[in-house]
């Protein structure tokens, strides 16, 4: 090149060879299109690239620091550019209008590369050619992980909305689903299966001498000493209120029986301390059922709760069968 030429170039050869993109692309290759190319200083805050502007231009910044923003309402997606890389790159590739913005987080300084010089500029240097797919390579993989992380946040979400809070036992969301499932799954292959409905006696009495915080409290004492006697396979939900269903796959009418008698009867042992210091016993009423060609969710639950009504009537702190 030509003194008077280099003197008009927007970046120098020095410049030129620190930058990411231009990585083993001779500096006369390109020099030529630099030409036409500018260098501007921008304040931090002013936005460089804008959905609602459809001007398409590659910029690549050489000193400073850019936000990307994706113009979602929760703003979730955000990245930034650190000197040595592009921004609006995908604008000169698809010809459509960006579908981020870009801002200036510091006083920055950019190269601007109008869309037809940076096409041609690729076009005249496979090495360019090359670092662009590798910038747009990083880019997919960047954008896979924060859709993969969105993905493990919303599962999380959902399952956090199938468990009580209080208790930590599943709720009667996840009841639907699952129960369901067994259900089917029991009567297609006439596997045995048995249903609890427990419900902790004279509750409101607790909620009313003790206050509702101790009630909570009790609540999860017997919550957490259903699950310990229960086999990894069974199927506690905390039903609402200060009731609990359990379904208890591949179990018989005997063992049925035995489980509830033991979850009562350990609970009626049970001497939970209150924030207060007082120490609180609570008993438990049981109803069990087994289930029966063509029963549902519904019908299996409904017949644990007559017999569980059986077990009030007949003086609580009982497991009944149905
Ligand atoms: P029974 O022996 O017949 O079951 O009598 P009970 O008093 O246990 O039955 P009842 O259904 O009349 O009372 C249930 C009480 O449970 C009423 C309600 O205030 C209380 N309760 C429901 N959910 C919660 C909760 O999350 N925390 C507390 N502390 N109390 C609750
Ligand atoms: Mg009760
Ligand atoms: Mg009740």
């Amino acid at each position: 090149m030509e003194q008077e030429d280099l003197e008009t170039l927007p970046i120098s050869r020095m410049d030129f060879l620190t930058l990411e993109i231009f990585k083993n692309v001779s500096f006369e290759s390109i020099a030529g299109y630099l030409l036409s190319c500018k260098t501007l200083n921008i304040n931090e805050g002013d936005i460089i690239i804008a959905p609602d502007n459809a001007e398409r231009r590659l910029i690549i910044l050489l000193s400073g620091l850019l936000g990307v923003k994706l113009d979602t309402n929760d703003n979730v997606f955000s990245n930034d550019i650190n000197p040595g890389d592009c921004a609006g790159e995908m604008s000169i590739f698809d010809n459509v209008k960006p579908s981020a913005t870009v801002f200036a987080r510091q006083p920055s300084k950019i190269l601007v590369i109008p869309p037809d010089i940076a096409l041609a500029m690729i076009n005249a240097s496979h090495d360019l050619c090359l670092n662009f797919l590798h910038m747009l390579s990083q880019r997919i993989r960047h954008s896979n992980k924060v859709v993969c992380e969105d993905q493990f946040h919303i599962r999380c979400i959902e399952e956090e909305s199938k468990v009580d809070a209080l208790t930590g036992l599943h709720n009667r969301r996840w009841l639907e689903d699952m129960y369901t499932r067994e259900m089917n799954r029991s009567n297609a292959g006439k596997f045995n299966l048995c249903a609890f409905m427990v419900d902790i006696d004279h509750f409101k009495h607790v909620n009313d001498n003790y206050g509702h915080l101790a009630g909570d409290q009790i609540l999860k004492a017997v919550a957490q000493e259903l699950s310990f006697s229960l086999r990894p396979s069974d199927m506690p939900v905390r039903y609402g209120g200060e009731e609990f269903t359990v379904f208890l796959p591949g179990t018989t009418k005997e063992n049925a029986l035995m489980i509830a008698e033991r979850i009562r009867a350990n609970i009626e042992k049970m001497k939970i301390a209150l924030a207060s210091n007082q120490m609180l016993q609570v008993t438990v009423s049981i109803g069990i059922t087994m289930r029966t060609a063509g029963d549902t969710v519904q019908s299996i639950i409904d017949r644990a709760d007559g017999a569980l009504y059986t077990a009030k009537n007949s003086g609580r702190n009982k497991a009944v069968f149905a």
